[in-house]
Formats: structure tokens, sequence, C-alpha cells
């Protein structure tokens, strides 16, 4: 039986108000014993403020970033540690416009990677391909390349707790939603990649979210997919009715 794991990542948007009320209006809306897995990932600013809203609710706390060194002279930077004194459980790892925009190599979000896990927080690590990729026939090899290049020599064990997130460039922000075909060819490539790299097991039990342009509107027929665990949701997480009509038409898929 699956278990969906839906998170809203903010990206720079909200203040510290709107952080709060979404925090308050969320946390009253689910039970504690949902059935599927709620992810919140704030700018680091407020992760305090809307994790203080969601105490006593089941809504975990993510970070939208990290850097892998443990403390220092880094300037801007935050540490793993210092995500899991503020209550994060989750970090999201070489998010496309930290790759695009801010350069961020897979070599980058490996070490990450391994320090998210040395201070046992879960990565949710991003992989997709450009417009251009997918056009030239690269979207296999470009997710290969990332998952070898971010991931690295985890061992099959630290492989199956994580997340990854099949987030096709062209569909972030766009909205521009891949098919749930498209979605469903690459997450089954995904598991493929991931069994030849680690294991079966591995492959099987890692959770693999979709990505890009996700709502309510078009979020069940994604997570029908049977290699589809989830959502990584960007625009449709900022209004808490919108965020959670996702989560609710994942609760549905489970029970029809
Ligand atoms: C994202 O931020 O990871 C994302 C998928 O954004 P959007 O849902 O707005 O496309």
């Amino acid at each position: 039986m699956k278990r969906f794991l839906i998170a809203g990542n903010w990206k720079m948007n909200l203040n510290r108000g709107e952080a709060v009320q979404w925090g308050q209006q969320v946390a009253s809306a689910i039970a504690e014993d949902h059935p599927v897995d709620i992810v919140v990932c704030p700018p680091s600013v407020y992760l305090q403020a809307a994790g203080e809203a969601l105490t006593d609710s089941p809504v975990s706390l993510a970070a939208q970033d990290m850097y892998h060194q443990p403390n220092g002279a880094f300037t801007g930077e935050i540490s793993a540690a210092m995500l899991v004194d503020l209550g994060c459980r989750y970090v999201v790892l070489g998010h496309s416009e930290r790759r695009h925009i801010l350069g961020e190599s897979n070599e980058l979000v490996q070490q990450k990677v391994q320090a998210a896990i040395a201070a046992e927080l879960i990565p949710i690590v991003c992989v997709g391909e450009t417009l251009e990729q997918r056009q030239a026939g690269q979207t296999t090899d470009i997710v290969q390349e990332q998952v070898a290049g971010s991931l690295g020599a985890l061992s099959p064990q630290q492989v199956s707790q994580m997340i990854i997130a099949y987030e096709p460039v062209w569909a972030i922000g766009t909205g521009q939603v891949a098919t749930p075909e498209q979605a469903e060819e690459v997450h089954a490539d995904l598991r493929t990649i991931l069994e030849n790299r680690y294991n079966h097991e591995a492959a099987t039990q890692v959770r693999i979210q979709y990505g890009g342009s996700v709502k309510p509107e078009n979020a069940a027929e994604l997570l029908a997919q049977p290699n589809v665990d989830g959502a990584l949701v960007g625009g449709a997480s900022l209004k808490a009715d919108s965020f959670l009509g996702i989560v609710e038409a994942a609760a549905t898929c489970l029970n029809p």
C-alpha cells in the first residue's frame, strides 16, 4: 500500500503573518491520523513561525536548502544541525532553481545529501530535464546522471529512506504539467536506474514524487500512476485551500 507524501514548497514567497495563517489553517484541517504524509517547506526565516503554527499537527517541516558544512565561515548559509534544531524533518536538495539559477552542481548536491542524512534529515532530492533535453530525447540520460551524481555512494538502505522528486524543468511554474503518462514513464525509469545502481528493495521503497504545475484539478490523475508516490507542489501550495485540495486528492486515491 502506497503512502503518499505531499510537500508544499513556498520558495521565496509569503510573509510571516501569512506563514502563520497558512499553518493554522492546515493544522486545523488535518487530523492526527491523516493517511497522507504532509510536508511544508517555508523560507528558512519562517521555519520557526510556521512550525509553531503547526504544533500538534502531523504536518512536517522541511527546509528548501542547506549547506553541507557543520559550521564555520559560510556567510548566509544554514547547516543541517540548525534545521534539526528548528524542528525540520526533511530538506529539499538540488531543486532545479538552485541547479539552474544558482549554479549548484551534482557534486555539491551530493555533499549536502550526505550531510543531511548524517544529521538524520530526510533529503528530498530533485532531478529533471529541461525542455531542450526532453526534445533531444535525453530525459533518461539526464535523470540517470543526476541520480548518480547527487546520490553517489549512499547505501541501498539510505536510498530506500529518502525521497526523490522528479521535476521536469519545463513544467515548474509554467502551468504546463507533464501528462500522467510522461510522469509515469520517467518514474518507472528512475526505479530501474535505482535498482541497477543500488538494489531492488531500495528502488521499490524509495518514494518518488512528481513536481511541476501540480494543482488540485490535476493531482488525482498524476497520483493514480503506479510509480508516483506523491507531489512536490510550488505555486499551488501558497494558498492553504489549494494545498489541502491536493492533499485530499491523495487521500481519495487511497480510498476512492
Ligand atoms: C516546485 O517548486 O518544485 C514546483 C514544482 O513548482 P510549481 O508547482 O509551481 O510548478
